[in-house]
């Protein structure tokens, strides 16, 4: 009784110290001590190993050099505060991979894999964007490919694409002492992290939502800019980058569901 308490102490802690330091809305804390506790609740502490990698390398990488990526503040429609939307898009697959595991506690080693991914795909795609946003050379959009702004979705980096293959590695290599046979299955997870940040770049490419402000002409993501409304040029209404993330760590976890072929 005494350690679940702690751990959920723990848990509203770092959640606490994340809104402090304007990681987190308000909002975006009280999810996360919802997902870290879901995943407590299930897998035990190797559950918040695989959550904590992501949390904390990408909230750090996200304050890293601030100011080279100010520029796309005027393309993405949210901030680097990670409201609740935000936080459900990267964790919400994580809480229910969560009851799975409890619905089917005799392979907790499969569903502590499928977790790993979730939280390697979430870790791939936000290296890609914050360290690739450093690029010095522009990204190049997949269809029809150009040179587009920085903050652009469904445009690549070589650095974000290296960047998105180390996010997707230090989230398995650091869970990998919880997992069986890790040495035949840590690629597996690599690579399942690194097709959901491709996944989330062809989405971001064809089916999420761009918008174009009428007064400065610039595309964005916001849905008002230099004071007015925007107005759609391309994808789904509804497809913003937050749906973007979920529906893509949500398919490569189904993806890899299905070829690891349990049991
Ligand atoms: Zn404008």
């Amino acid at each position: 009784m005494i350690i679940p308490l702690l751990f959920t102490i723990f848990i509203a802690t770092i959640a606490y110290i994340s809104y402090k330091s304007k990681a987190l809305s308000i909002s975006g804390a009280i999810s996360s001590v919802f997902v870290g506790a879901s995943i407590y609740f299930s897998f035990g502490f190797p559950g918040l190993v695989p959550l904590g990698l992501f949390f904390a390398s990408s909230s750090m990488i996200s304050k890293w050099k601030k100011e080279r990526k100010a520029q796309m503040a005027s393309i993405l429609e949210k901030g680097e505060r990670r409201d609740y939307v935000q936080v459900l898009a990267n964790g919400g697959i994580s809480v229910l991979i969560s009851i799975f595991n409890i619905v089917d506690h005799d392979d907790r080693n499969f569903w502590f894999i499928l977790l790993t991914i979730s939280f390697a795909c979430a870790n791939a795609d936000t290296w890609a964007s914050e360290i690739g946003s450093l690029s010095r050379i522009k990204p190049i959009l997949l269809f029809p490919p150009k040179f587009v702004e920085k903050g652009t979705s469904g445009a690549v980096t070589v650095l974000g694409t290296f960047a998105s293959i180390l996010g997707s590695s230090f989230v398995a290599l650091g869970s990998s002492f919880f997992i069986k046979n890790d040495a035949q299955i840590l690629p597996f997870i690599i690579l399942f992290g690194f097709i959901g940040a491709l996944i989330d770049t062809l989405f971001g490419c064809f089916f999420q939502r761009k918008n174009k402000c009428l007064v400065c002409h610039a595309e964005t993501e916001k849905r008002i800019h230099c004071g007015e409304y925007t107005v759609k040029t391309k994808g789904f209404v509804w497809m913003n980058n937050d749906a973007v993330n979920f529906l893509s760590i949500f398919i490569a976890t189904v993806i890899a569901y299905f070829i690891l072929d349990k049991n």
